[in-house]
């Protein structure tokens, strides 16, 4: 499990920002007090819940399509003094594997405490009809507590082939996710070729036990042969006591307050390099089809706007992103940036 330093706090801060102490404290975008923003006119203003209160609302969620925003202030926290980070990993038939993830679905629904950050990482070996699965995250709170919080779920699955969990301190578990450390004047510059798809899943219809094998089926069959470098990430987002479900739905103008797990699916080319593969696409639309063809069809599912899907029509995205949302943000675009300077395929109002 690594999260990359490189990633910048302006687009990051600007459509949501996940991270694994988001269930404890909120998405980044939850953070924000007051910011800087730089609209098509030129002029540079001040949003925040008296200033320019619309602006302010709709840039926490929205902000690339209203400005740029060059200062943000945020909420800060006391450092977590135990920051216990851990893995469970499973190499397992498609069936065992949708059985593991059905524990970490109910479990993420009733049980986890909001100080435990959890995602499934899931993948293929290079070969056969298997499934790697790993249950990873960090617990922000001390050992006794981490265990009376995991076993409920370990209580529900098999025992894992490995399991690795270390204690930290805040900044060392920082350095421990970021992978390549935290330093980004010394990481070098990194580029990819890749398609990605996101599919959050609402705290109210979860996946049913069809459309869980059903995308484990198709993980387990067509996975190891894909010639993309894919993976796939099912962040816990919601749950009881969730800090970012716990924002009433329309103080910001971030749409996914009853999001419980978002899927990243993501495939890179096998050199990260141009071209794509050209049977890439319909790898990764396949695995998304998986899912929702044996969900009802009037399924509410939503999407995360910070990870950007090009092959979505517009009323999708605009539907899948922003939801009910989607209106106001219009009409505050027509305010603040009606000259479409901050355009883009996916932009408010485009
Ligand atoms: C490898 C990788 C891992 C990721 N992991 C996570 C994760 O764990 N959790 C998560 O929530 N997201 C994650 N993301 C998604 C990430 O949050 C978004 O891609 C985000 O938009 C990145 O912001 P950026 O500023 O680095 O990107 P950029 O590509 O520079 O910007 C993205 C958009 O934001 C706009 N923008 C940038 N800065 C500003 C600003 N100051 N004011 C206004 N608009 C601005 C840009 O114009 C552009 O439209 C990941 C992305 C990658 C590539």
């Amino acid at each position: 499990m690594t999260f990359l330093a490189e990633v910048g706090v302006g687009g990051h801060s600007g459509c949501g920002g996940f991270g694994l102490d988001s269930r404890l404290w909120g998405l980044l975008l939850d953070q924000a007090l007051s910011a800087k923003v730089v609209l098509s006119n030129g002029t540079l203003v001040t949003a925040s819940s008296s200033e320019n209160s619309d602006l302010f609302w709709a840039i926490r969620g929205a902000a690339p399509s209203f400005g740029i925003v060059t200062e943000y202030r945020y909420k800060t926290y006391p450092a977590p003094p135990s920051n216990i980070i851990f893995t469970y990993s499973y190499t397992v038939s498609p069936t065992t594997a949708s059985s593991i993830f059905s524990a970490y679905q109910d479990f993420a629904k009733a049980s986890a405490p909001p100080t435990l950050g959890l995602q499934a990482s899931i993948g293929t070996p290079k070969s056969g009809n298997k499934v790697s699965i790993a249950l990873t995250g960090v617990f922000y709170g001390s050992k006794a507590d981490f265990n009376t919080a995991i076993n409920p779920l370990l209580a529900k699955v098999p025992q894992p082939q490995s399991t690795n969990i270390k204690t930290y301190g805040w900044l060392d578990s920082l350095q421990v996710l970021g992978g390549q450390g935290l330093n980004t004047t010394i990481i070098p510059d990194g580029s990819d070729t890749f398609f990605a798809k996101s599919l959050m899943v609402p705290q109210e219809t979860p996946m049913t036990q069809a459309s869980i094998k059903s995308f484990f089926d198709y993980i387990g069959n067509q996975g190891a042969s894909s010639d993309t470098s894919w993976f796939v990430l099912a962040d816990l987002f919601g749950g009881q006591g969730s800090a970012v479900s716990a924002v009433p739905k329309d103080a910001t103008a971030y749409a996914q307050r009853n999001g419980l797990i978002n899927f990243q699916m993501y495939a890179s080319s096998s050199n990260n390099a141009p071209p794509f593969p050209s049977d890439g696409l319909a790898f990764v639309n396949n695995m998304f089809t998986s899912i929702t063809s044996k969900m009802p069809s009037d399924w509410k599912y939503g999407a995360y706007a910070c990870y950007t899907d090009p092959t979505l029509s517009a009323s999708e995205w605009q539907k899948r992103y922003y939801g009910d949302h989607y209106a106001r943000l219009v009409s505050i675009h027509q305010k603040y940036a009606p000259n479409s300077v901050f355009r883009y395929p996916q932009a408010i109002g485009s």
